[in-house]
């Protein structure tokens, strides 16, 4: 059957867009469905906005530090409706980067939502466009927990981006590196947060030290967490919302805020494109793919959020590529999800690559790991009144000496583990590690002949 496109890419954000440029660089006739701004998560609501924020934040602590530096500055005042049109106006530049980056790689954009009709058929708004090929990149969405009455009052991180006004006190649900890194922000933009979390500290998943290492952090600086708690109404009050929550002793707290935020995780869009008319199997609320992201139907493929095995940008990119090579390219290359680097960018910030403590010792034996720690007082910290200290942690494996994970909280940590990642995803040992001379006075220098 002739097709009007070799390949049909379902969803234009990070995944979607890589895997349609690079298959139209190998000479494939690639369509591109987006139902929304073109960028995906990422550009419109989610890396680039959220970093955008971060940096915003941080001239707090910048500003304070200057005075300690000798700078007399004036009166300081931080103002939200300035930084969402700067960053509405940044993100529209980037919808226009892609734009032109897909027209140029000759790729057809058919902006309007994507269903099945039937496995190579498919309607895109009006029109019905037939493919050999197909990719679903159609990422994900924020849940909210459906057993918490009123959570329909609480926002998520989708509507964060557009409040007309900077809450005064906000109430965060969820421990995760989203909530967390929300918290971060409004603290630094000067917002009263409360974290409500299940967990005994933020972040699980990571390096159980780093994530202790943070929460204290997180907590000097201000951030009211609750840890062991669970959120079991909202509800509207005079001066915005109420959150009820209980401790594991049974306890209830109501705290008030403005505005609530449910950063309780994300589930991978895989509803009302009519998976079920064509057999794309789901499991476990994602698509199910092998290594080479073909879906049960052979035809069909899927990358990045929607198959929910790491959710992170450049991860959908590489997978992105990788099936395009496969399945264009005649090139066949397998992405090794241990050692992917990801950053957390709370205050401190937090940066990992490869496997924490706890993975590695359960991976080779608790007797074949040995770890390294270093815990300072930065240098452009020294001339502050506050105290904050970096941790830098390495996980080796004695009888290889091959560094597993390389973990680091303190400013810059992912600039700094970004360049580390190489080393480790190239299999350094601690003796390369040691071998590299330092760069002095730095911060990463401490990654260099830890004792
Ligand atoms: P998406 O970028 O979500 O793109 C999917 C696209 O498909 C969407 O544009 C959607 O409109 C479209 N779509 C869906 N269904 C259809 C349909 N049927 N027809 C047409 N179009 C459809 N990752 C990092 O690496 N670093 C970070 O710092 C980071 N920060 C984040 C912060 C937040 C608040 C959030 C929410 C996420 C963050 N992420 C971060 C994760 C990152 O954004 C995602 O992993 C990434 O965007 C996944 O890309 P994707 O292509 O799989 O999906």
């Amino acid at each position: 059957m002739a097709c009007d496109f070799d390949l049909l890419v379902i969803g234009g954000g990070s995944g979607g867009i890589a895997a349609a440029r690079r298959a139209a660089g190998h000479g494939a006739r690639v369509g591109l469905a987006e139902a929304g701004r073109l960028g995906g998560t990422c550009t419109n609501r989610g890396c680039v906005p959220k970093k955008l924020m971060v940096y915003a934040a941080q001239f707090s602590d910048q500003l304070a530090i200057a005075a300690n530096y000798g700078w007399r500055l004036g009166e300081r005042q931080f103002n939200w409706p300035t930084l969402i049109s700067a960053i509405d106006l940044e993100v529209q530049r980037l919808n226009g980067v892609y734009q032109d980056l897909l027209d140029k790689s000759g790729v057809e954009i058919l902006p309007h939502y994507a269903r099945f009709v039937d496995g190579h058929r498919v309607t895109v708004g009006d029109a019905t466009v037939t493919a050999a090929k197909i990719l679903l990149a159609t990422g994900g969405k924020p849940i909210r927990p459906d057993n918490i009455p009123g959570i329909e009052h609480a926002i998520t991180s989708d509507d964060i981006f557009h409040l007309p006004q900077q809450p005064q006190r906000l109430v965060i649900i969820g421990g995760g590196y989203i909530g967390s890194e929300f918290a971060s922000i409004f603290n630094g933009l000067g917002t009263e947060v409360i974290q409500i979390i299940q967990d005994d500290k933020v972040l699980s998943g990571f390096d159980d030290e780093l994530r202790s290492e943070i929460h204290q952090a997180m907590q000097r600086r201000g951030i009211k967490i609750v840890a062991q708690s669970e959120t079991i109404a909202i509800a509207p009050a005079e001066s915005g919302l109420t959150v009820t929550v209980t401790t594991q002793q049974g306890q209830e707290t109501i705290f008030s805020g403005v505005v609530s935020l449910a950063a309780t995780g994300r589930s991978p869009n895989v509803e009302g494109m009519g998976l079920e008319k064509v057999g794309v199997a789901v499991e476990e609320g994602a698509i199910a793919v092998d290594a080479q992201y073909r879906t049960s139907v052979p035809h069909i493929f899927a990358i990045g959020d929607v198959i929910n095995r790491v959710s992170l940008t450049p991860v959908a990119i590489r997978e992105a590529r990788l099936f395009a090579d496969t399945e264009f390219g005649q090139k066949t290359n397998i992405l090794d999800y241990d050692a992917i680097p990801t950053a957390v960018f709370t205050t401190p910030e937090m940066s990992t690559v490869g496997l924490t403590e706890a993975k590695a010792a359960k991976t080779f034996g608790k007797d074949d790991i040995q770890t390294y720690c270093s815990r300072f007082q930065p240098l452009y910290h020294s001339l502050s009144d506050r105290e904050t200290q970096s941790l830098i942690k390495l996980v080796v494996q004695k009888t290889t000496d091959r560094v597993l994970g390389a973990h680091m909280v303190g400013d810059h940590a992912a600039e700094i583990v970004q360049g580390v990642a190489i080393a480790v995803t190239m299999g350094a040992t601690k003796a390369d590690f040691d071998a590299t001379l330092a760069i002095h006075p730095t911060t990463a220098e401490e990654f260099i002949g830890l004792g």
